[in-house]
């Protein structure tokens, strides 16, 4: 499982770090309904910067190792807490986004309809009539249900959990390294600084995530890092 803080070194800010303020706003205030409700122009605005943020960022040595571990494993899963698309860039494949897509938008009413979003508007407008949202979990908001449910199958059943750059403070994506602890997994917790979850590691790695995921897979014999760092 993955937090804001295995894209951190991408440049990608977390929400809870020192640089995750936006012209002075908590992300609380603006990644709600309520927020979106009293001004859907400003939510749009700080959506469509964090969207050029991450269109500028590059993936880490980090998401390369989880795209590596992938290839290499019987059976992998990755359940992330992160709505940008560094994951799929580095080329993992099954990932499960369980708060959302910021690359997508969808409609306010859920309408169903495929949206194009018009750039020029301050607030983009579905063909319905309904103003486009991003397609991105907000305080508040249930969780996507079916990849919840997955996430959490998977807990229950793997034999190893990494458990790579989240503060553990948000449910329910933090009962899923607890769920693979008390199933008898052996997770491993790899941020630079304590969090709830700690106690409920077998193993805890202290330090910035893009430099020791690759050296875990390659001391622990599972896969090298190809020579110049790029590619799966
Ligand atoms: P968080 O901001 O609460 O916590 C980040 C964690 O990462 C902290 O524990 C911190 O110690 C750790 N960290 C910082 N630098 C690190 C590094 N180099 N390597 C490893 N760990 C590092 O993030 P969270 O737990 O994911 O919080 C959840 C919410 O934040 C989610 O809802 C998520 O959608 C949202 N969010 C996502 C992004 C993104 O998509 N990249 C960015 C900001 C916030
Ligand atoms: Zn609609």
């Amino acid at each position: 499982m993955t937090g804001a803080g295995i894209s951190a070194e991408s440049g990608i800010p977390t929400f809870r770090g020192a640089g995750g303020l936006w012209e002075g706003f908590r992300a609380e205030e603006l990644a709600s309904p309520e927020g979106f409700r009293k001004d859907p122009a400003k939510v749009w605005r700080w959506y469509r910067w964090r969207r050029e943020v991450l269109a500028a960022a590059e993936p880490n040595g980090a998401h390369r190792a989880l795209a590596r571990l992938e290839a290499t494993v019987a059976s992998f899963t990755l359940a992330t807490q992160n709505v940008d698309d560094l994951h799929e860039r580095a080329g993992s494949r099954r990932v499960l986004h369980l708060h959302g897509e910021i690359t997508r938008s969808r409609c306010l009413r859920d309408c169903g309809r495929e949206v194009e979003e018009d750039p020029d508007l301050a607030v983009p407008m579905c063909g319905c009539g309904s103003p486009l949202r991003p397609a991105v979990v907000w305080f508040g908001e249930m969780l996507p249900e079916e990849k919840i449910a997955l996430a959490f199958e998977e807990a229950d059943r793997c034999d190893v959990c990494l458990v790579i750059g989240t503060s553990g403070v948000v449910f329910p994506a933090a009962g899923i390294p607890l769920l693979a602890a008390k199933a008898g997994a052996l997770v491993i917790e790899v941020n630079p600084e304590e969090t709830p979850i700690s106690t409920a590691c077998n193993c805890v790695l202290r330090g910035p995530a893009a430099g020791l995921l690759p050296k875990l897979l390659s001391e622990a014999r599972i896969c090298e890092e190809p020579v110049g760092g790029g590619g799966v």
